[in-house]
């Protein structure tokens, strides 16, 4: 499932060909992808729109429109956004839609397992309202402090990589880059949120910044269906210190990757660099 460095490497691909761009056509292949707007309403809506902004919250691409609506998009699991330079180029193979632009060129969503998202947000404070009910902070900004995340597990019995998981605490972290950052700060992923010191919350905090800047260096992890914009394997997955690394050394100390399940999630952890 793409998480932030994955949906970020798209985003960073699309922002310079889109910004600017005029939709002339909307395709609706698949009308469970715009779903409950109906497919004539999504094209009708959209077509004749300028872009101005390929901005991006958490998990969620957030194209601005020239009108203040936004156009908001969810890959969830296997979900790609694909930049085709020519639009007679649209792939036939799990497409669910599809905008033309005034440059020639397509957006094609594709998705085999048919659970991403396309819908129009009528207006910058509906934008906001809609990712205030789903998303806590972005990792990058400033209001993303160990402090914060120190106060957030207080009296909570979850365990941390299940905190890390939830969307509402911090934006955009998933199953891989839960266990590269609990792995990065030293911290085993059933540990009792509330159980945590403030220094391990700031080191957390770091290593959460670090495993998704290595990830977006990386243009993303493809162990699955993940491609960049020109359908294109990221890289990341070649460079996890511990997840899917089941037996393998790990790179703190040399003793074996274990794997177990938190938040019924397959989950990979050092038991000697992690402390649980
Ligand atoms: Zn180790």
């Amino acid at each position: 499932m793409p998480e932030l460095p994955e949906v970020e490497t798209i985003r960073r691909q699309l922002a310079p060909m889109l910004e600017g761009r005029r939709i002339t056509n909307v395709v609706v292949t698949d009308p469970r992808w715009v779903a409950p707007a109906s497919p004539r309403g999504f094209s009708n809506r959209l077509t004749g729109s300028r872009i101005e902004s390929a901005g991006r919250r958490g998990k969620y691409f957030d194209f601005l429109l020239d009108d203040g609506a936004s156009l908001v998009m969810h890959l969830r699991m296997t979900g790609n956004l694909l930049y085709l330079s020519e639009a007679s180029a649209t792939p036939s193979a799990h497409l669910r839609g599809a905008l033309l632009l005034d440059s020639g060129a397509a957006l094609a969503f594709t998705d085999p397992r048919r659970f991403g998202t396309a819908e129009v947000i009528a207006s910058p404070e509906a934008v906001d309202a809609y990712f205030a009910a789903r998303l806590g902070p972005e990792p990058f900004d400033d209001d993303f402090t160990g402090e914060r995340l120190h106060r957030d597990t207080r009296n909570r019995k979850t365990p941390i990589k299940a905190l890390l998981l939830d969307q509402r605490r911090v934006a955009g972290i998933g199953n891989i880059y839960a266990d590269e950052a609990l792995h990065r700060a030293g911290i085993a992923p059933h540990r009792r949120a509330a159980r945590l010191t403030r220094a391990q919350c700031d080191a957390l905090r770091d290593a959460i910044r670090d495993s998704l800047t290595a990830g977006i260096d990386a243009k993303g992890a493809s162990i699955d269906d993940f491609r960049d914009a020109y359908g294109v394997q990221g890289s990341f997955q070649d460079q996890f210190l511990v997840h899917r690394r089941e037996g393998l050394p790990c790179p703190g100390c040399g003793g074996p990757v274990v794997k177990t399940r938190v938040a019924g999630r397959g989950t990979y952890f050092c038991k000697t660099c992690q402390r649980g």
